[in-house]
């Protein structure tokens, strides 16, 4: 036993001093390895290309709750998160692993529906599912899904390559996933209270479906590449849109201006926010599980998409010095803080 002195509670590091701290024990010691730990995928060098390997865990109670997370939305979601990792360097999945720890909760027609959304999502990205692991667990269900991409080596976009004067771009329409959340939980609570009440969703398909069936926008990396532009730095939007700009900003070391009046959202994302007495602005910037792409890319690629239906210009990049502002409509910079999700406070 240790002296209770000697602990230190990881919620006082949180996930992201967590991280640090355990690369910071690391090395790497091959040349091969381009980017080790601290963007949304490694990088390894293939000679002729660069590979990219990416890992994201989901945990029953933490990340899904099964009693309105349907199982095969929950397969299909898995790979869509990982593959997203791999759209966020600019590149193109083709292969997935999965592994699963279960209970005996679970039967055959379960893991068949799980599997069912597997499919799916390698049948829409592209990729194969070529191995995994399965073992059992006595504390719910636990999915570990491993993406494995390439991309052109002069075409891979890392957190830290934006430059001052670069254009914030994010692609579709941000926080819907978060409120989706928000009317999945309460409806449960409603059913809870009393099973005989149906949940009622119709008026909340587009934000539920945001929160049970995210996409990874592969679509988009397919479309930058055909326009011949390389986002100067990328990052997928899983924590939020803030937290996601701090990681661009500190990797890249830079500051930056996003204007308020050019966040992209759905009105039914605005209509349960209000309905939820929740500032929108909260779910648009500290929601997260959009799983869309937040980019930077030069003032001269701007022709190129300025036209772009799905592609938003939020901002740009400034000094360090400047910090990370948040421009509301009457003109006024506020500090903008990084909530994001932290499973560890
Ligand atoms: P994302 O939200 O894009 O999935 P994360 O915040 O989960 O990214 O991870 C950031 C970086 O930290 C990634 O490079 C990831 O591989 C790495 N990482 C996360 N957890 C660990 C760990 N336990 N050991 C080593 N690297 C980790
Ligand atoms: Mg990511």
């Amino acid at each position: 036993m240790s002296d209770s002195s000697d602990r230190t509670e990881i919620k006082k590091l949180g996930e992201f001093g967590l991280i640090d701290k355990i690369s910071g024990n690391f090395i790497n010691k091959n040349s091969n390895t381009v980017k080790g730990i601290g963007d949304d995928a490694a990088v390894l060098d293939m000679g002729t290309h660069y590979q990219l390997i990416s890992t994201d865990m989901l945990v029953e109670g933490i990340h899904f709750d099964l009693s309105y997370f349907p199982l095969h939305h929950l397969g299909y979601k898995s790979v869509a998160v990982n593959v997203s990792d791999i759209a966020a360097m600019n590149g193109i999945a083709e292969q997935i692993t999965v592994s699963l720890a279960l209970s005996n909760r679970f039967s055959l027609e379960a893991i068949d529906a799980f599997y069912e959304g597997v499919k799916a999502a390698c049948e829409a990205y592209n990729v194969d599912l070529v191995g995994g692991d399965t073992t059992a667990s006595k504390a719910g269900l636990v999915i570990s899904v491993t993406a494995i991409g390439k991309v052109e080596k002069g075409k891979v976009a890392y957190r830290s390559g934006a430059k001052l004067n670069d254009i914030i771009c994010v692609t579709g329409d941000l926080g819907a996933a978060y409120m989706g959340l928000q009317v999945l939980e309460r409806e449960k609570q409603v059913f809870l209270e009393n099973p005989d009440m149906q949940p009622q969703l119709d008026k909340y398909t587009y934000i539920v479906g945001r929160q049970l069936k995210p996409e990874a926008r592969m679509d988009l990396v397919h479309e930058l590449l055909d326009l011949n532009i390389v986002p100067s730095s990328m990052i997928d939007i899983s924590d939020g849109l803030a937290s996601e700009l701090h990681h661009i900003a500190t990797q890249s070391g830079v500051g930056l201006n996003i204007h308020e009046d050019k966040l992209p959202f759905a009105s039914a994302m605005q209509e349960a926010a209000i309905e939820f007495k929740l500032d929108p602005n909260t779910a648009i910037l500290n929601g997260g599980e959009d799983y869309e792409l937040l980019f930077t890319i030069s003032q001269g690629d701007f022709e190129k998409v300025k036209n772009h239906p799905d592609i938003h210009f939020i901002g740009y990049i400034n000094e360090k010095s400047n910090g990370l502002n948040l421009v509301t409509n009457n003109g006024n910079p506020i500090p903008l803080k990084a909530q994001g999700w932290d499973h560890f406070s």
